[in-house]
């Protein structure tokens, strides 16, 4: 088995997932005791979101790529950065370290069109939702057609994201409110919507909504262990 380098902590609530999940995957080929191998680095949200909502993506940058080496240092096989947004700067990333980066939205592409989805809604935080590096990369490098919330439903989404569920807060009216702009992508002609945020997935479930949701924790988890497994 190969080991997984998680650079977490973005938030740390969202890690706990990824943790949870990966074990659970290889658990679940291998059986019995077995557990995953991991090295795992997480990282001071705080610093981090000052750097982001300052626009300072190159201090952003820096602290990642000091984590990613200590994490391929440790003995990492491959590195999953455990947030949509910070795949911002995931070239850059990539570019500092010997060992493959496993890139959250390529395995969420992937995923959807094995489930033959050409249009599809995108929930995530603000940067994820607007820019080149994520809706953009769905777009050109995926032929996806992505939909994303009007201005004010962006806000909302995002606003969440950072004051409630980084936070571990989860609110029976914002789920309400995901719920909503959810079904708004579906009737703007999603046929399925992404929840592009590594910590949506513990406000909204599958059982919540009846259109089909595909998140990116549990899609990126999973390819972490497809990659651990593989021979
Ligand atoms: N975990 C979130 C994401 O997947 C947001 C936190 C961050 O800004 O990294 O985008």
């Amino acid at each position: 088995m190969k080991t997984i380098g998680l650079l977490g902590g973005m938030s740390w609530e969202s890690t706990i997932g990824y943790y949870r999940a990966i074990n659970q995957g290889v658990k679940q080929a291998l059986g019995g005791l077995h557990s995953a191998k991991i090295a795992m680095y997480s990282i001071d949200f705080a610093e981090l979101e000052k750097m982001q909502h300052a626009g300072d993506w190159q201090g952003a940058a820096e602290i990642l790529i000091t984590a990613a080496r200590k994490i391929e240092n440790a003995g990492a096989d491959a590195l999953l950065i455990c947030t949509n947004t910070m795949h911002k700067v995931a070239t850059e990333v990539a570019n500092a370290i010997h060992i493959p980066l496993l890139h959250i939205a390529d395995a969420t592409a992937q995923e959807l069109h094995r489930h033959n989805i050409q249009s599809v809604g995108l929930l995530g935080t603000a940067f994820t939702m607007e820019q080149e590096f994520y809706k953009g990369r769905l777009q050109h490098e995926h032929q996806l057609k992505v939909l994303v919330p009007d201005e004010d439903d962006r806000k909302t989404v995002h606003r969440i994201i950072y004051q409630e569920l980084c936070q571990g807060t989860i609110l029976p009216a914002s789920q309400q409110a995901y719920l909503q702009i959810i079904t708004k992508l579906a009737d703007a002609g999603a046929e399925a919507v992404i929840l592009g945020c590594t910590e949506i997935g513990m406000l909204i479930q599958q059982k919540d909504t009846n259109i089909t949701l595909f998140d990116t924790t549990t899609i990126h988890a999973a390819k972490a262990v497809e990659f651990a497994l593989a021979e």
